[in-house]
């Protein structure tokens, strides 16, 4: 994300927020930026920073070009602190070591910007130790503080940040903007139906586990529909080995979820909510086997799989009961 009208699209009420303070002259000291992992919370800090150092800033947006904003993308700049966890929690050590940098004056100017990711990890120390550097803030610095879990950082530090709200995107956001970020159509429809984060929905893209999961589930139908015998072999032999644990089970039949979903919706209709966007004739034939009744009936024995897992019932046994029950819808 480089643009604020980037931002605009999917944190609407963030972006204008910040601008405004931007435009008007009347940026805080402080900010505290709080919302779901994948709301885009650092991808916000890094454009604000661009902002604040770039000198060729025109309607708020930074240039994107000049030494300022390259040094921002490449994490060298010099003035930029960015502080994240060590281990389990962010120490005392680590805000005393940036509140010697600030003793220096930046090279060019004396603005400076630091960012504190997951600052609800921060131990008490490094919470109090912060909280004197907010109390005696110097003119030109930034805190940004980054949190999925604003509750757990004191009050003391909460009521001295302007906090801004990053709001979980609703799916056609999302959708629209993995397409921006270059996913492809057919993946980002059915991410986006899957997840409302993006850094999540793009670590699944990693690798081709997403891909064999669509896959999978297609063939798991077919396999049903064609050759019922064999699909508890299917099930031991190709479908279980993908899903090596819970998690994974669990988005597995997520997507398996979407797929006899897709079938309702094509039963009923309502063309414009499906997903698999590229699986049309895959969908057509598996509508002859499945009647919108039974597509019902296979989407009860999905949720029924998935409570089960979550009950630690064995995953073998809860893919084999499943299997037989989409065998008698
Ligand atoms: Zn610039």
């Amino acid at each position: 994300m480089e643009r604020w009208e980037q931002l605009k699209e999917t944190q609407p009420l963030a972006a204008q927020m910040l601008t405004n303070s931007y435009e008007k002259d009347r940026m805080a000291h402080a900010y505290l930026f709080y919302g779901h992992r994948g709301t885009g919370k650092r991808e916000a800090a890094r454009l604000l920073a661009k902002t604040l150092f770039c000198p060729n800033v025109k309607d708020s947006e930074p240039c994107q070009e000049c030494r300022e904003c390259r040094r921002i993308d490449s994490g060298n700049h010099p003035d930029l602190h960015w502080i994240e966890p060590d281990g389990a929690s962010i120490k005392k050590e680590q805000v005393l070591n940036l509140q010697k940098e600030f003793t220096y004056t930046g090279l060019e100017s004396d603005r400076k910007v630091y960012v504190i990711e997951a600052a609800d990890l921060m131990t008490v120390n490094a919470a109090n130790r912060l909280l004197k550097f907010l109390e005696e803030p110097s003119r030109d610095a930034t805190a940004i503080l980054l949190t999925e879990n604003s509750e757990a950082i004191i009050q003391t530090i909460r009521s001295r940040c302007q906090q801004i709200a990053f709001q979980p995107l609703n799916q056609n956001k999302m959708r629209d903007y993995l397409i921006a970020e270059g996913v492809s159509r057919s993946n980002a429809f059915l991410l986006s139906a899957l997840t409302n984060n993006v850094e999540e929905a793009l670590e699944m893209l990693e690798g081709d586990w997403f891909a064999n999961v669509r896959k999978l589930v297609i063939q798991l139908t077919e396999v049903l529909q064609s050759k019922p015998n064999e699909a508890l072999l299917f099930v031991n032999h190709q479908w279980m080995p993908h899903f090596s644990e819970k998690d994974t089970l669990q988005r597995g039949l997520d997507v398996l979820m979407l797929w006899y979903k897709d079938m309702l919706y094509e039963h009923l209709g309502r063309e414009e909510s499906i997903v698999f966007i590229q699986e049309k004739d895959k969908r057509e034939h598996a509508m002859m086997r499945w009647s919108r009744a039974q597509v019902t009936a296979c989407m009860s024995g999905i949720m029924e799989a998935k409570r089960h897992i979550n009950q630690n019932v064995h995953p073998t046994l809860v893919m084999e009961q499943l299997t037989l029950q989409l065998q008698r819808c």
